[in-house]
């Protein structure tokens, strides 16, 4: 815990001072020292300043101050039993020790542009299983891992890709947030290795920090295998940054890393020392005239005085936010205020521009001296692929015929193992007719549980195979073209090619996709892709399209999915249309994406990310598809009139009817009747805003029982209702039906991630009507003009 959270007359023992230079040599000076027991005395009235003992007399220290000392208390060491080495068993050698394995542990952050293989690192050295993609906005939160190295235990985090430290983007924020807030020890700033000249520019900012640093030289492969050299000793001291070559990708140098990591942490490394990035003499006279007036804020202590400087310079506002309660505060602002103008006067440009540009001065010098171009053989591939994948003329066909491979492969292939499954289900649910006594036990298991989970396990391999393209085009770096050829089109309706990535990724399951619309920068542009991802077929619907296509319009299945899919496309761009003229006013962000170089993805990152999937799937399954599965079977089931024997159609038909499920679908059935759809259509589509897959699983339960029913579920959609003597779905109803599930309320997990992305459940109550209202609107269309024709 940290020394701010003693509680008075607590005794502890100081484990490490967090924190950076000035700070931390005073704090050490007074005594806090690895070892030393601390107690805590006094608190002040207003709980700040806090008085403590140390090494006999007394200091007192602001809260915040404090809130950077570790320490381990008596009552900590007695809950965690710590392995002794030596046996030895007094009180007072367990504490010390327990310190002691707590100076052993090292909480280490990945910092590193977006795609530069953060989370493989985080993956090889942790044994963790995250997402790899190759294009950035993968990692939208902090991933936590750990692992033991040679006696330390590392606690490693892995922090959503940034190209700066600026408050531009969530993400940044976030990172930003992280390092002032949390403090790691070790900052661990992965680069790409043969696009040095970029992924410096945020190590530059690390550096104007003052945090702790070894830098990782990753997918040094690449490097190597394009002819450069790079002398990264030299560099490492040019910067003051200790680089060790890697390649996450495969696990090599990830020892090095970490070895360095402890030498870092241990204060033993040569190379680490605070340079000073210069920004020429304009900016840092203005810089040191700011730092002067800082020296007496205590945010000065914690965080570096030239990094605040410098951002005060540039107006940054969390920076003003964490100086504005030192005492000078106004003065210091207005201080800036004036330099800044003085300075973009005397430079023509405006602050920022010069930092930058300064920085990739500072990079370009240091690389000049260290690095050797080779003959780049990579990026000539991905040059000529980009030529054919982005060209004017090619590469929206390319796009649009790889689009219809991916659904068609989804179908075509999918329906192999699929007929397997089915045989299969089938098989169990007819033995388990054969074996077992009749009753409500019998009818639980075979129209409950396999009617409702059977009717949706079939589609794993439709998702596997749907799941298995995306992920290959994430993983390539082909998504990023995507993105950028279809720039233009979402120009058109107020988003850019940023927003397209969620989109796609919405194809698979919408969750996800709302949030990786962490990356893109403007909040209007983010909220509008929020809004409409819901629209984009997700796979979860895929069952109820497989089911009803293959059942009704069994000749036109292609022309059917392209309908449905391109329906909740057009819906989507009109309700981005719509949002952009009336709701949010103009805000356009310049395009800002980046094409990494193509990278065939290993069989094994692949083979992992779908297992992901498959997992997920298998775990919903047994999850809220089982237990819905039962409650819906057990709402149709009950009240139960007794029949002595086998219910004829007649009675079965009912007995539904009259059931708690028939009571609930006939009370909504006002609502949808106008649609063509009964009671039975209607509870599937209330089950359904649990997970779509459910719809398929409530019409396997609703449409099961009866002896001489056929054994698939489409069989039974077909045949005529014994009470009217007409069937329930003619191909009018089903296709009316199809276009209501493609659009109508998301799923809840979708409402949650809507809720949670937009900031406000506003959102996510307005995803629920709007949507409805919209598929209700589409779907009394088709029907009425159907009707028309029929
Ligand atoms: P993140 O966005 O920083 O988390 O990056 P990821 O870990 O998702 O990796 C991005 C892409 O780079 C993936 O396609 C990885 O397979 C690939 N990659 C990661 N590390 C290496 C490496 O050391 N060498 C090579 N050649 N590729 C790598
Ligand atoms: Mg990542």
């Amino acid at each position: 815990m940290r020394l701010s959270e003693l509680k008075i007359g607590e005794k502890a023992i100081v484990v490490k001072v967090l924190g950076r230079g000035a700070f931390r040599k005073r704090i050490i000076e007074m005594g806090f020292v690895r070892g030393q027991e601390v107690i805590a005395e006094l608190n002040a009235p207003l709980r700040d300043p806090i008085k403590f003992k140390i090494m006999d007399y007394e200091v007192s220290l602001r809260r915040s101050e404090a809130n950077l000392i570790e320490v381990v208390t008596e009552e900590e060491t007695s809950s965690v039993v710590y392995p002794t080495s030596h046996g030895t068993t007094t009180e007072e050698s367990t504490y010390a020790h327990a310190a002691e394995v707590r100076a052993k542990t090292i909480n280490i952050a990945l910092v590193g542009n977006p795609n530069c293989g953060k989370t493989s690192l985080f993956n090889v050295a942790s044994g963790a299983n995250e997402h790899v993609g190759n294009y950035s906005g993968v990692t939208v939160d902090a991933k936590a891992g750990h692992f033991d190295y040679k006696g330390y235990r590392i606690n490693i985090f892995d922090l959503p890709g940034t190209y700066s430290l600026s408050t531009y983007t969530p993400e940044e924020l976030y990172v930003r947030r992280y390092l002032n807030t949390e403090m790691p020890d070790v900052i661990v700033n992965v680069v790409v290795a043969s696009n040095l000249e970029r992924n410096l520019y945020l190590t530059t900012e690390l550096i104007d920090m003052d945090y702790s640093m070894v830098v990782a030289l990753n997918m040094y492969d690449e490097l190597q295998k394009s002819g450069a050299k790079l002398d990264y000793k030299l560099l490492g001291d040019m910067v003051g940054v200790p680089m060790v070559p890697t390649v996450s990708r495969t696990g090599k140098g990830i020892d090095e890393l970490f070895d360095t990591v402890i030498d870092v942490y241990e204060r033993r490394n040569k190379s680490v020392r605070h340079v000073h990035v210069n920004h020429g003499p304009v900016i840092e006279a203005a810089v040191n005239d700011i730092k002067e007036r800082l020296r007496t804020s205590h945010v000065a202590l914690k965080y570096s005085p030239r990094y605040l400087a410098l951002k005060m310079l540039e107006g940054d506002k969390e920076v003003m936010e964490m100086v504005s309660d030192s005492e000078n505060f106004e003065e210091l602002k207005a201080l800036s205020n004036k330099l800044r103008a003085e300075i973009e006067q005397t430079l023509h440009e405006d602050i920022e521009q010069a930092v930058a540009n300064e920085k990739y001065g500072f990079i370009s010098g240091a690389l000049q001296e260290t690095f050797q171009q080779g003959k780049d053989d990579e990026r000539n591939l991905t040059r000529v692929i980009d030529s054919l994948v982005t060209n004017k003329v090619v590469g929206i066909p390319i796009f649009v015929i790889l689009m219809c491979l991916m659904f068609e492969a989804t179908f075509v292939l999918g329906a192999y193992p699929m007929e397997w499954i089915e045989t299969g289900v089938a098989m169990l649910s007819s033995w388990l007719h054969d074996v077992m006594s009749p009753g409500p036990l019998k009818d639980l298991l075979i129209d409950g549980i396999i009617g409702g989970v059977g009717g949706v396990i079939v589609f794993l391999p439709n998702i596997l195979i749907l799941y298995l393209f995306i992920s290959f085009m994430e993983d390539s770096g082909y998504m990023a073209r995507a993105a950028f050829i279809m720039d233009k089109a979402m120009h058109k309706i107020g988003l850019h090619g940023k927003s397209f990535i969620p989109l796609v990724m919405g194809f698979g399951c919408n969750v996800p996709a709302i949030m990786a619309t962490r990356s893109i920068e403007s909040r209007s542009s983010r909220l509008i892709t929020i809004l409409i991802n819901p629209f984009i077929s997700c796979s979860a619907r895929l069952p109820v399209y497989i089911l009803f296509i293959g059942t009704f319009f069994p000749k036109h299945v292609g022309w059917a999915f392209i309908i449905l899919y391109l329906s909740g496309i057009a819906v989507a761009f009109i309700t981005a249309k719509l949002l952009r003229r009336f709701y949010f006013k103009e805000d356009e962000t310049p395009f800002v994406m980046e094409l990494p170089p193509y990278r065939i993805p290993t069989f094994k990152a692949t083979c992992r990310h779908m297992w992901n999937k498959a997992e997920q799937y298998l775990r919903k399954m047994g999850g809220i598809i089982l237990v819905a599965s039962v409650i819906v079977w057990a709402l149709s089931y009950y009240p139960r009139t007794d029949i002595e024997g086998e219910m004829t159609p007649q009675q079965l038909a009912e007995q539904q009817t009259n059931s708690y499920m028939g009571q609930i679908g006939q009370a909504i059935s006002p609502v949808l009747e106008p649609l063509g759809f009964n009671w039975k259509i209607s509870v599937a589509l209330i089950s359904g805003t649990a997970a779509k897959e459910l719809i398929v699983s409530t019409l396997g339960v609703l449409y099961a029982g009866g002896d001489d029913t056929p054994e698939t579920l489409s069989a039974k959609l077909q045949q005529p209702d014994p009470s009217t003597g007409v069937a329930d779905f003619t191909p009018l109803i089903a296709a009316t039906f199809l276009i209501f599930v493609s659009l109508y309320v998301p799923c809840i997990a979708s409402i949650t991630a809507v809720a949670k992305e937009a900031g406000s459940w506003k959102w996510g109550l307005f995803s629920v009507l709007y949507n409805t209202l919209i598929a209700w609107l589409c779907a009394f269309i088709v029907f009425r003009i159907g009707l028309l024709f029929m």
